[in-house]
């Protein structure tokens, strides 16, 4: 990064005086082309399906309208904002929207802390953030614009709702949920961040039992997952985020029977929670003759029926509970150090009879698989360290194949083995004897292969005031019943008093809460809970398609044409929540017979952070640079193309002013060379251009005397060749800037001869002209400006983006490395073309390598054509 700052191009005394003389002026040229944008909203906004154009949707994840924006998002807006410029360019109809995710707590807490409503303070914010956007000069169809907390939004969020409802895919249930005690108000497991709240670092998140309403994504566990398989233009990270975050994983249910009550009759399987038998849950079924313990989560329903009788173990019980409580609070369950308790009652192995104590452990998570497993300590890290700890027997059942005898290798965790001790099953390998093992339990109706997934269904309802209101009646008569479609909006009521204390505030409104019922015409009472803000963001991208629809939620045969969407760009802290919940959102839509897409977005981009001094920018590092303070000073424009300039896009970006500085004197460079030398382009508009008109037979440039002009011309057609190619997918937005730059110093550096009138004025038409559009992407206000300068009506947008001639940006010479016996030696300038028997000859003839080779033999030469000689020598 430091090198690329030194690159920049040095600023001489002349540079000075030169701009004095033809000063870029940011302030002035910015607004002045803002404004002529507004007043032109076809500009940016997309063209109906039917205008022949192949379509690009281009999108950055919408922001909260906290009333800033800050450097991520102007890094995240522009490299959005390049590629549909770019795409425009190109001649696609590009759908470029923006909105905002309006509701969520801050405009509660803003409510508390200030005495202003949360809806006054969320639509200021948007129209601070909607002017900054605008002074950065962003590209957006607001034609379309999105505002998540209307009515005319969230009544669809309702709408949807009912329709899961209807399907089975929204139910309510009680559970223990997650409790943030800063927030007041239950948080998904995917909000749940090492045990805090996830906007309160700090904040621990507690258990609470309370009956809340869920989306039942579980349904669609094993699709998301086959569906990322697809994802091709996903990064693999989010991919395998998503993949260890919905976390399939194979196994086993099996039964112990409880011992006491054999042969009183089995009654029904049911979840493992019946008064004779166990159901377990493990991957390795085949060392299932190895189990020496039965052990049970502190929150089992067997454990409290065992505690019912037995106060010791009743006390026993509630402390491994709490050390449970205490770890998962730190967030290192995993590190748990683990405790247990005998409970006097034994299991029987159904496989072989075997009678093995049940244990209560505070390590079992009730949560997870059916909150009870085998204890193997011979085939186990876990369960070893266990048994040895409380004296457990230890059993080999899987053998490595080599060995013979002795246990000294246990545990043994691997399943590269045959099993031993095992009955029946001795000598089958351990997947064979899984197989087996799960035919056997099945048929003997005592177990089944199962999957299971670490993904919870997705827990909506919020005890908070600003999100959608849940659109469900409670009628004493009719239990649950659904608020009719023609009834929806259900309205957030608007003045309304936010505390913090317990409950929903919606909960303290009579006018809200009490109802008539649709079913039985009788006093009923609303729900009081309001959805989570991610069902917002879940299909906010559909409704930019037809964003003023009254009747739905979009039209069908619009979000057809539009999705998936080409290209979707934000942060990667999005990878569990929001990536998550919107690919579910798309299938139950497609279900729902909505859509017909699996998936909202072909191509996913995830951009760095902006860091600034080695950290994250924060008001407590108080290293926050604000965009507005860039902008007054060095302009959008270099705002922009430094966000783009400074880092590799997917990588964090250390934002240095220095850098901004440099890049806003690149940009004045290009608009003085520009300026200074636009009457002579425009005079060379209508006449032949010496490289084009006029070719020899063998399609070379007829005119071999002016140098100059064929130097530039080809380092600009090299350009060219270059961002085009960055933009059809490595998006290395900070090499095209360099590109460019190296290319006004080209430019620059034959100045004189331009200066004198020797390079001719189509060829300098074609320099500035070209070198105008390939900034159009990243400088949009200047190169407006300048774009008028040279002659050129019409917006720049409409201007087909240049294609590079292959035959002028090939290279004349080329220079190749030689090396010795693998060392560089030298470098030798040969014919573009040099086939490798010029190249070896010339590398022969170089002096450097004569001096080396002197008295010695030449056993090899290898040569690899434009790229490399390698001579291996004795
Ligand atoms: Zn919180
Ligand atoms: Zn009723």
């Amino acid at each position: 990064m430091q090198s690329r700052i030194a690159a920049l191009p040095v600023y001489t005394k002349k540079d000075m005086a030169e701009e004095n003389e033809l000063r870029y002026d940011p302030a002035a040229i910015e607004p002045k082309w803002q404004q002529r944008w507004a007043a032109d909203p076809k500009l940016y906004a997309a063209e109906p399906a039917t205008c022949g154009k192949p379509k690009y949707y281009v999108l950055e994840m919408l922001p909260y309208p906290s009333g800033q924006l800050h450097m991520g998002h102007v890094r995240n807006y522009s490299i959005g904002d390049a590629l549909a410029r770019h795409m425009w360019m190109r001649g696609y109809n590009v759908l470029h929207p923006m909105g905002w995710d309006a509701f969520g707590l801050p405009a509660e807490n803003a409510a508390l802390k200030n005495n202003t409503p949360p809806r006054e303070w969320t639509l200021s914010n948007i129209a601070a953030m909607k002017r900054q956007m605008e002074r950065l000069g962003l590209g957006y169809d607001w034609a379309t614009e999105v505002t998540t907390c209307l009515p005319e939004y969230y009544r669809w969020n309702q709408w949807f709702f009912l329709r899961m409802v209807e399907k089975g895919l929204a139910y309510r249930k009680k559970s223990k949920v997650n409790w943030c005690p800063e927030c007041a108000t239950v948080l998904a497991n995917e909000q749940v961040v090492d045990g805090c709240c996830w906007r309160h670092e700090d904040t621990i998140v507690e258990q609470r039992d309370l009956v809340q309403w869920f989306f039942r994504i579980t349904a669609y566990a094993q699709e998301l997952l086959d569906g990322l398989d697809k994802l091709e233009g996903w990064p693999e990270k989010v991919r395998t985020m998503q993949r260890n975050w919905i976390g399939r994983s194979e196994g086993t249910e099996v039964d112990f029977f409880l011992a006491e009550e054999i042969g009183q009759g089995l009654g029904t399987r049911d979840q493992g929670l019946e008064k004779t038998r166990i159901r377990v849950f493990t991957t390795r079924v085949d060392t299932i003759f190895g189990a020496t313990s039965v052990q049970l989560a502190p929150q089992h329903a067997l454990v409290a029926a065992f505690t019912a009788s037995d106060p010791d173990l009743n006390e026993k019980v509630a402390e491994l509970l709490e050390q449970q409580k205490k770890a998962r609070e730190a967030g290192d369950l995993g590190e748990i150090e683990k405790h247990g308790v005998p409970t006097g009652h034994f299991a029987i192995n159904p496989y072989n009879g075997a009678r093995v104590p049940i244990w209560v452990a505070n390590y079992i998570l009730a949560d997870y698989g059916t909150g009870a497993i085998m204890s193997v300590p011979g085939h186990d890290e876990r369960d070893f360290e266990f048994a040895t700890k409380y004296g457990l027997p230890i059993v080999e059942v899987i053998r490595p194949v080599q060995k013979t005898e002795g246990a000294e290798h246990l545990p043994f965790v691997s399943e590269e083995g045959v099993l031993v001790n095992s009955g029946e099953f001795d000598g089958l390998s351990c997947t064979d004897a899984q197989k087996l093992l799960q035919e056997v339990a099945a048929r003997s109706a005592f177990g089944e292969a199962t999957v299971t997934y670490r993904l919870k269904d997705w827990g909506v309802s919020r005890q908070r005031y600003w999100g959608t209101p849940i659109p469900m009646i409670h009628c004493e008569r009719d239990g649950l019943v659904q608020v009719p479609d023609d009834q929806l909006p259900v309205l957030l009521p608007e003045q309304i008093e936010i505390t913090q204390q317990g409950g929903s505030p919606l909960g303290r409104v009579p006018a809200f809460v009490n109802v008539t019922c649709p079913k039985c015409g009788g006093p009923a009472k609303r729900e009081t809970d309001t959805m989570d803000t991610f069902v917002d963001s879940s299909w906010y991208f559909y409704r930019y398609t037809d964003a003023r629809n009254a009747n739905a939620p979009f039209d069908s045969e619009t979000v057809k044409y539009w999705f998936p969407i080409d290209q979707y760009i934000g942060g990667v802290e999005h990878a569990i929540l929001h990536l998550i919940y919107s690919r579910f959102w798309t299938k139950v839509m497609r279900d729902l017979g909505l859509v017909v897409n699996d998936e909202p977005a072909r191509r996913l981009f995830t951009q760095g952070m902006v860091i600034k001094d080695g950290h994250k920018m924060s008001k407590s590092k108080g290293n926050v640079v604000s965009p507005d303070d860039m902008v007054a000073r060095y302009g959008a424009d270099a705002a922009r193309t430094y966000s783009l300039f400074a880092a590799p896009p997917d990588r964090d970006l250390d934002w240095k002013e220095d850098g901004v500085a440099g890049v806003s004197r690149f940009l004045a460079r290009v608009w003085r060379l520009t300026t200074r030398y636009a009457p002579v382009a425009r005079a060379g508009r209508g006449e032949s251009h010496p490289f084009r008109s006029e070719r020899g037979k063998d399609g070379a440039p007829a005119d071999q005397s002016t140098g100059v002009s064929l130097r530039l011309l080809r380092k600009l057609h090299q350009t060219i060749a270059k961002i085009t190619l960055d933009f059809e997918g490595r998006w290395h937005f900070n090499t095209c800037v360099a590109a460019i730059m190296e290319l006004v110093n080209e430019i620059q550096g034959a100045d004189a001869q331009l200066a004198a009138g020797e390079v001719a004025p189509p060829v300098v038409l074609e320099l500035l002209r070209t070198l105008v559009l390939l900034l159009a992407p990243f400088a949009p206000h200047l190169v407006a400006e300048l774009w008028e300068e040279l002659g050129e009506g019409g917006s720049v947008l409409r201007a087909p983006w240049p294609a590079s001639d292959p035959e002028l940006a090939r290279e004349d010479e080329l220079e190749v490395p030689v090396q010795i016996n693998g060392k560089l030696v030298t470098v030798v300038r040969v014919a573009a073309d040099a086939d490798a028997k010029t190249l070896e000859a010339a590398a022969l003839a170089d002096e450097k390598v004569q001096g080396r080779i002197a008295g010695k033999t030449v056993m090899k030469v290898i040569v690899v054509p434009r790229k490399l000689v390698n001579l291996v020598v004795k």
